[in-house]
């Protein structure tokens, strides 16, 4: 009996004092980062949710679960947790996004087409919903005079040049449309570009790429190198008129894997006043846990195809803890570390946030985009100012958009006066 109240004592103690230190974790951000959080222009540059939003069975305006640790958030099939809904982008003081447009790289041709319409008419359609909420933007001061309204700023992100269908025309329609970059390959190579997903077959991009690239200066529409292969990435920074952006990719010097940028990439797009996002997806941040997931790759395959499903997400976790023991922990300050060796490698006007939000796995103490504010705090913390702050958070990101759009401009004067 004795034992039994002692055991109900020590739980409850247990769980006091976790409660404890969750508070203490948000009561460590300090009053001036707070302030300085939200009265910034927080802009996230990669957020998958759209795969949600699209979907008639799932509210934005609702707030919904986190994700268990470790798990990968789909949009695709579970309603119930993710990383991004309304209430939580209020919580974590974040004022614009842009939402991918998300197509399968196995997907092309016309079927890749109606796929991403279908995604952007659902981003349009949830601005046309929540007129007092959100501002669907296309330019930087579209995302100023929403933030001014005090308006969620959705812009689009097209994540695949494979939703082109090699056309320069259906590129032309998606920027009517709205879409502000796209990134020219996904997992997968595109017809005119190499990924950095699979072994080289163009050579980085062909012809018909660099036509691409210089119509999207044309458009003024961002040309975004994340997931492509180092020699896309030099091609498209040699050919591209304006910078480019990484819009969710991290540093290979502190995780070696492939969708990271070298130090000399980095570098040379800063140059040209390009903005690498850092991609907060667990493999991209840890080296451990990069190689961790490069060996249990086939593994983790085959368990999808033995209990698929998002419902079997925590038993292929413990399935492959128990072969290959468990994954390295990952910590939210390592986005910090990120953040803070672009700045000194190439300077603080060249890095942003691309969350990769219900596209990956969060870090510990990065459940969702609630906790955005801690990076403000850890920044303050790491003694930068507040204006280098500012740049980091939304900043920089405006920057290139505007450079995008006033390049877009004069290379239609110089069209109009070639004529
Ligand atoms: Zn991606």
């Amino acid at each position: 009996m004795k034992n039994t109240r002692t055991a109900w004592m020590l739980l409850l103690l247990a769980i006091w004092s976790a409660s404890q230190r969750a508070e203490s974790q948000t009561d460590a951000i300090s009053e001036r980062a707070r302030k300085l959080h939200f009265s910034s222009l927080v802009l996230d540059t990669h957020i998958d949710t759209t795969l949600r939003v699209r979907r008639p069975d799932w509210d934005f305006t609702a707030e919904h679960g986190h994700m268990p640790p470790g798990i990968s958030s789909r949009p695709e099939s579970n309603l119930h947790e993710g990383h991004v809904d309304l209430p939580r982008i209020k919580e974590g003081g974040l004022g614009a996004l842009f939402f991918g447009i998300v197509v399968r790289g196995t997907i092309t041709g016309p079927a890749a087409v109606n796929a991403a319409l279908e995604q952007i008419a659902a981003i349009h359609k949830l601005a046309e919903d929540l007129p007092n909420e959100v501002a669907f933007c296309v330019t930087s001061s579209q995302v100023r005079l929403a933030f001014k309204e005090r308006k969620i700023a959705a812009l689009l992100g097209m994540e695949g040049g494979h939703m082109l269908n090699n056309s320069l025309p259906i590129l032309r329609m998606y920027a009517k449309l709205g879409v502000r970059y796209i990134t020219l390959t996904h997992f997968y190579h595109t017809d005119w570009a190499d990924s950095s997903g699979e072994p080289p077959r163009h050579n980085g991009l062909t012809a018909l790429g660099k036509e691409i690239v210089g119509e999207m200066n044309r458009l003024g529409v961002l040309v975004d190198i994340s997931h492509v292969s180092d020699k896309t990435f030099w091609d498209a920074l040699e050919v591209s008129r304006a910078p480019l952006i990484a819009s969710h990719s991290s540093c290979r010097a502190l995780s070696g894997h492939v969708r990271n940028m070298t130090d000399e990439m980095i570098r040379a797009m800063a140059k040209k006043g390009g903005v690498i996002q850092i991609n907060y997806n667990t493999p991209y941040l840890d080296n451990a846990m990069s190689e961790y997931w490069l060996k249990t790759q086939q593994f983790r395959d085959e368990l999808l195809t033995k209990y698929p499903g998002d419902e079997n997400a925590i038993r292929r976790q413990q399935e492959t803890g128990r072969q290959f023991g468990p994954s390295p922990k990952v910590n939210w300050e390592k986005i910090v570390e990120h953040i803070d060796h672009v700045a000194r490698i190439a300077g603080v006007d060249h890095v942003g946030l691309g969350s990769d939000f219900d596209g990956a796995t969060m870090p510990d103490g990065m459940e969702d985009v609630s906790q955005l504010p801690k990076i403000t705090d850890a920044l303050l913390r790491r003694n930068y100012t507040e204006a280098d702050i500012k740049k980091i958070l939304g900043e920089n990101t405006l920057r290139v958009m505007a450079e995008a759009e006033r390049i877009a401009a004069q290379i239609s004067r110089e069209k109009r006066g070639s004529r």
